[in-house]
């Protein structure tokens, strides 16, 4: 009865890592997967997450309920103060926005493509070209068809923007446009706000839905210049989906915590919208876990807490920056040519593309074991001043 069901060939990257982890060499370096690793090469748990489990910890007589639908109340009253602080200043805008509580990023983007599928159902998708592979599988997966649209310009690693406008201009009303915000996975390559600006034009214009997702806020250049195009989407009065997810930026990845955001255009709207994302939920999985969220609204929801992770979060981008500008340097010093290692400083975030070819990147994993994605992606975090010379050496190496 079962003889048709198909082998899964498994996830690339989870595959990758499994790999890694077999591989006996003590000098090997794990540039494959999105994870932050700190300074000695370890998956940190942060300070204010630790201190946020002693809270939570210790209020004894908290009960394993149900959590409503859409989650924690006070986790998506924090969620949403993080994430449209401009709410400050519009003090009426906090009731055009429906957000929910997800099982981490990727539940976001799931509760997000079944609701558009649902109300949208002639809709396809765009995605930009390279993307997180699994953007392709979930949105396919929720019956879309999904494009490409033009996105790396490869000769300069920079956004190849005449390529993106030029797509998103010729397509037809209510396409879904997904969005990488900041610290764009898989390439590091993130449009400048004037080129925001452009794409909103387009946006508006064509009546498309922007559906944004947001894993790595706060690690490009800071929370708030990484937010620029939610606060400009939002400004521009233009319907939008936001997933977020506290896996990065909390280290929190098995906790699963995320969140989806509706910004819709007026209040009865959004509660109609929330209706529906809390009905998507019901139908999959009925309610989110509660462990994750607790300690993220504990850390959110008290003042020193949160002014203290935000200086974690600094300390994480600004090691990723470090490591960027000490592998250029040792690459130059090495030998290698300015322009061709140029992306390591303008692109920005947890990853880069090399432009290594799978050869390349089959290379520096047998002859060094350095790990990379075939696609030539490396993730910055994984670099450290103990792996850092080696990793410029293996590179230039590869180059021959
Ligand atoms: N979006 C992007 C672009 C990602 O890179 C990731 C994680 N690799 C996610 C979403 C999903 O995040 P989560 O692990 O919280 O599901």
């Amino acid at each position: 009865m079962f003889e048709h069901i198909e082998m899964y060939l498994g996830d690339p990257i989870l595959s990758l890592m499994e790999r890694y982890l077999q591989d006996e060499r003590e000098e090997k370096v794990n540039l494959s997967i999105g994870l932050y690793y700190d300074q000695d090469g370890q998956v940190p748990m942060l300070e204010t997450v630790r201190q946020a489990k002693e809270i939570v910890h210790s209020k004894v007589e908290q009960k394993a309920l149900y959590l409503p639908m859409s989650g924690s109340p006070a986790y998506c009253e924090q969620v949403q103060q993080l994430i449209f602080p401009m709410f400050s200043e519009l003090e009426h805008g906090k009731n055009r926005i429906a957000t929910i509580q997800t099982l981490g990023g990727s539940g976001a983007l799931k509760v997000g493509a079944d609701f558009l599928k649902r109300w949208f159902p002639q809709a396809s998708v765009r995605v930009s070209d390279p993307t997180w592979e699994n953007h392709i599988t979930l949105f396919e997966g929720a019956g879309f068809p999904v494009y490409k649209y033009p996105y790396l310009n490869a000769q300069n690693g920079d956004v190849h923007i005449e390529g993106m406008l030029s797509n998103l201009d010729s397509l037809p009303p209510q396409t879904v446009v997904l969005l990488h915000p900041c610290c764009h996975n898989p390439t590091g390559a993130d449009l400048t706000p004037v080129q925001w600006d452009a794409v909103i034009a387009i946006l508006q214009r064509r009546q498309l839905i922007p559906f944004l997702d947001m894993a790595y806020y706060g690690l490009g250049q800071g929370l708030m210049e990484d937010l620029y195009v939610v606060k400009a989407l939002f400004d521009s009065g233009i319907r939008f989906l936001l997933s977020t997810s506290f896996s990065k930026i909390f280290s929190l990845y098995g906790e699963r915590v995320g969140a989806l955001s509706v910004v819709c255009t007026n209040p009865d709207e959004a509660s109609r919208v929330l209706g529906q994302l809390k009905a998507t939920v019901r139908r999959n999985y009925s309610s989110p876990p509660m462990h994750g969220a607790l300690l993220v609204q504990t850390v959110l929801g008290d003042a020193q807490l949160r002014v203290q992770w935000l200086g974690e979060l600094t300390s994480m981008r600004q090691r990723m920056r470090a490591m960027r500008e000490k592998l250029y340097q040792l690459i130059l010093e090495g030998g290698g040519a300015a322009a061709r290692y140029a992306f390591l400083l303008n692109q920005q975030g947890m990853f880069s593309y090399t432009n290594f070819s799978a050869r390349q990147v089959d290379e520096l994993r047998r002859e060094f074991g350095i790990y990379l994605i075939a696609s030539g992606r490396m993730c910055i975090a994984g670099l450290n001043d103990g792996n850092v010379q080696r990793v410029a050496d293996a590179m230039l190496a590869v180059e021959q």
